[in-house]
């Protein structure tokens, strides 16, 4: 039976992230497709499919054309961790995708830099009604969530006054991990706010298709030399717990 809600896909990159949402599913059971494992169920009444999506741009754009073709999801809502770009992007602040691009798309001089080729752009846009509602579901745990995290973790990651920053968000076969990498992306790219994996070959299919997609991710490094040692600490205490957070405010309501 059909609900009055479209049937949502819940899409996280990394395992910690996706166990804190299958926790807001009463009823989830789970569904093996392409090596994929996909829960499908109920949050807060509303149809949802929950998965992995993998990490890099091939596994995402496979797992985008599972949910659409095979689940038959009418939105997508990514939630994951990146790396910040921006002046001013922290670990522990919020990236709102508003647009889309892929640093590592290069078919020049054929085809301008970073342009993909047949579609004729470098930049493909966030769905801007989900994306109103994912920000304001950011806004609402920012608000609440970072006052529960215990003193020690906060201290840590100094993640005292997250923010939300809103944007562009590009996506590449690469985990950037040297300063000299990223502020070359900073240079190249200026408006871009932060870099990871996935987000950019979601927007792709879910364009091919015409299916609103929403990211947001939660800053886990600064892209830097700095960027491989505290990463899987924060996926454990910090990252999961917002992503779990953000869904559970977007679906309340
Ligand atoms: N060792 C990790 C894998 C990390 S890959 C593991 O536990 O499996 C990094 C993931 O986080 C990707 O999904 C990517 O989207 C995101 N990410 C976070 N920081 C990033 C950065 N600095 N550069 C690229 N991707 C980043």
């Amino acid at each position: 039976m059909k609900t009055a809600t479209p049937t949502t896909a819940i899409v996280a990159a990394l395992h910690d992230e996706l166990a804190s949402v299958l926790a807001l599913m009463p009823d989830e059971h789970k569904q093996l497709v392409g090596g994929r494992e996909f829960w499908v169920g109920h949050l807060h009444g509303q149809e949802v499919v929950a998965v992995l999506s993998g990490i890099g741009k091939v596994a995402a754009a496979t797992t985008a054309t599972l949910l659409i073709q095979r689940f038959g999801v009418q939105r997508i809502v990514f939630t994951g961790v990146a790396g910040g770009l921006g002046e001013g992007v922290r670990v522990g602040d919020v990236v709102l995708a508003r647009q889309f691009l892929q640093h590592d798309m290069d078919a020049s001089p054929i085809f301008p830099r970073h342009e993909v080729p047949g579609y004729g752009k470098t930049r493909f846009d966030a769905d801007g009604g989900l994306t109103d509602a994912l920000e304001l579901a950011c806004e609402r745990m920012l608000q609440d969530l970072p006052g529960r995290l215990d003193a020690a973790t906060v201290a840590a990651f100094g993640l005292q006054g997250p923010r939300l920053h809103q944007g562009l968000l590009i996506s590449g076969d690469r985990f950037v991990s040297t300063t000299a990498e990223s502020q070359a992306l900073q240079r190249e790219l200026p408006g871009a706010q932060a870099v990871e994996m996935e987000g950019a070959a979601f927007a792709q299919v879910s364009h091919d298709f015409g299916v609103p997609l929403a990211v947001v991710r939660t800053i886990s490094d600064r892209a830097d030399d700095a960027a491989h040692v505290d990463f899987p600490r924060f996926l454990r205490e910090v990252a999961s717990r917002y992503s779990g957070a953000i869904i559970e405010a977007l679906f309340k309501h």
